[in-house]
């Protein structure tokens, strides 16, 4: 196959144009044109008045060599790469008990289902439940205020990602991230994820997505099972000897992948106290912004607005404040909504999701200023955890002390005055939001440089600044306030344990916490032999 880069297609033209563009570039007949697939497709909308797509394509023609040495100068003509997922050699050491993995997010996920096909027959253990009854207990929350600490937007099956946008984009290069995105695939989400440029799922589609990777996991050897808390780590002699479920349940193993997410507050003590070496980590935190979705239509799209090839139009905006700080847009959910995320008692954290058809009135995006252990009262390794907790907490009681969430008008909040009522905006933040000051929940250089982002985010996206645009709070979940080390061998000072994706500081969205469980299981397979091969 050949890969061919850089066609374009205007949004007027059908994509049955795109076998004209192929033939048109690669300077050949009808007749030579075997077979073609759309590799990845992007969007051009630099130039307003004229959006393009730009595709990138793997084509069968008749005579592949021939054509190669035409455009041997061209690097937008190129045999296609092998793609395929190359599972590593496994290892000597005999395994006396299964492999433990802790935690059911992408992370976990992935490092269990790449050991249960590779024949290690691994325990996946998730301290919530299971999806249709997480799905039950997120709603009662969301409708009512009464918060499960055990099974929440953080904790249970699918992890931190269940109730998400479902965006697969990612920062890291990894050839890992097609072998996840095809799985993916394979457990039921849409085709298009393998070539959009930004490709995304939706809380209902992921929903069912965990659920069949789960069942996958089952028929290939491996066991799950909700609702299994691991409270502590068995340890001698500096090597893993089992884990206690629950506070009542031991399991013997050898091999611990944690993959507890960024929010296993009581796990991340249980590992301090039990020596794993943890560090603390820059992270960020502010608020989530929400605007009409038509207005960041309008900006992004112009007269292209509401086109049905674009659909809701998305952005991503940084600034860099005078103050040394810098305040990002984050995890941006198009037509979607914002969600209470809490897995704490007592605290109020925010964050975005959406449907697959991103189709709700309003747009959100988090809206985020760094900070870094400079700014945490201590040197303590969980001191991140501490500040977030502290910003949680003074949202929880501006909010009324019932998850209702503390919001402002942005007009407001850039005249540092209290909102009297909401505007144009429906807040989508259940079960309410409450008016309230926000500098009250945020460090004031935070606060502060919310200002100035606001106000200069405008100038580049008309109508960020809209004076009726709501801000929730808090957010302070973006990324790990932590990080566990470990070595080459992706293991943990303790040995046997294999720190793994976002709790553990080596991921930052579902992507790459998927591609760090495949590589942590890839390490346990190459040192052990699958479990029951010569024990
Ligand atoms: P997690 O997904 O957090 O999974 C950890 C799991 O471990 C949890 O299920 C937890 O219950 C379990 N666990 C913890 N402690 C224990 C224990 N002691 N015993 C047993 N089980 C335990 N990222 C994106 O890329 N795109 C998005 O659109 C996106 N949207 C998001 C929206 C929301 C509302 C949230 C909360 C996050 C979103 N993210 C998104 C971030 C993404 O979900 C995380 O980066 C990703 O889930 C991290 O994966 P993980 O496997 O490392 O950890």
């Amino acid at each position: 196959m050949i890969r061919v880069s850089g066609i374009k297609l205007s949004i007027n033209q059908d994509e049955t144009e795109l076998k004209n563009a192929i033939l048109e570039k690669l300077r050949l007949p009808a007749k030579d044109l075997i077979q073609y697939k759309v590799f990845k497709r992007s969007v051009d909308a630099r130039k307003s008045d004229n959006i393009y797509f730009i595709y990138a394509v793997d084509v069968e023609v008749a005579n592949e060599a021939k054509v190669l040495k035409k455009f041997a100068k061209d690097k937008d003509v190129v045999p296609s790469p092998n793609l395929t997922y190359q599972f590593v050699k496994t290892g000597q050491q005999p395994l006396k008990h299964r492999p433990i993995v802790v935690g059911s997010g992408p992370a976990g996920l992935f490092a269990a289902l790449l050991l249960a096909m590779m024949g290690y027959r691994p325990l996946l253990l998730e301290r919530g439940a299971d999806v249709d009854q997480r799905t039950q207990a997120v709603q009662k929350f969301w409708q009512t205020g009464q918060l499960d600490p055990e099974c929440n937007v953080q904790f249970g099956e699918g992890g931190a990602g269940t109730f998400s946008d479902g965006k697969l984009t990612t920062l890291i290069r990894d050839l890992r991230c097609r072998k996840v995105l095809e799985e993916l695939v394979a457990a039921g989400a849409p085709e298009e994820i393998l070539y959009s440029h930004k490709p995304h799922v939706g809380t209902d589609i992921l929903r069912v997505v965990v659920k069949n990777i789960r069942q996958r996991i089952i028929a290939l050897g491996g066991e799950v099972r909700f609702q299994a808390k691991v409270t502590e780590i068995m340890v001698e002699q500096g090597q893993v000897t089992g884990v206690m479920v629950n506070d009542s349940e031991p399991i013997p193993t050898n091999v611990v992948i944690l993959a507890i997410g960024h929010s296993a507050r009581d796990t991340f003590e249980m590992l301090h106290r039990l020596g794993v070496q943890i560090t603390p980590k820059a992270f960020s935190i502010g608020v989530r912004i929400e605007h009409p979705q038509q207005i960041i239509d309008e900006a992004q799209y112009k007269k292209f607005a509401g086109h049905p090839k674009l659909g809701p139009a998305e952005y991503k905006l940084a600034y860099h404040s005078p103050n040394g700080r810098s305040a990002y847009t984050f995890c941006m959910c198009p037509g979607g909504m914002v969600v209470a995320a809490a897995s704490e008692s007592g605290g109020v954290v925010t964050n975005g999701m959406s449907e697959h058809a991103r189709n709700a009135e309003n747009a959100n995006s988090a809206l985020l200023v760094g900070v870094t252990p400079a700014d945490f009262a201590s040197d303590h390794p969980l001191a991140g955890v501490e500040f977030q907790r502290q910003w949680e907490q003074k949202a929880f009681a501006l909010g009324g002390g019932n998850y209702h969430a503390p919001a402002q008008l942005v007009g407001d909040f850039l005249a540092d005055r209290p909102s009297q009522s909401l505007g144009q905006v429906a807040p989508s933040y259940r079960p309410a939001v409450k008016l309230a000051e926000l500098k009250e929940c945020l460090p004031y250089y935070v606060t502060e440089t919310l200002r100035e982002a606001i106000v200069e985010f405008d100038k580049k996206l008309k109508g960020f600044a809209h004076p009726e645009a709501v801000l929730t709070g808090v957010e302070t979940r973006s990324s790990s306030p932590i990080r566990m080390e470990r070595n080459e061998q992706r293991e943990s000072n303790i040995s046997g344990l294999y720190p793994a994706g976002e709790g553990a500081g080596y991921a930052g969205g579902i992507i790459s916490a998927a591609v760090d469980g495949l590589k942590v299981a890839e390490a346990v397979a190459e040192k052990f032999k699958p479990f029951g091969e010569g024990t």
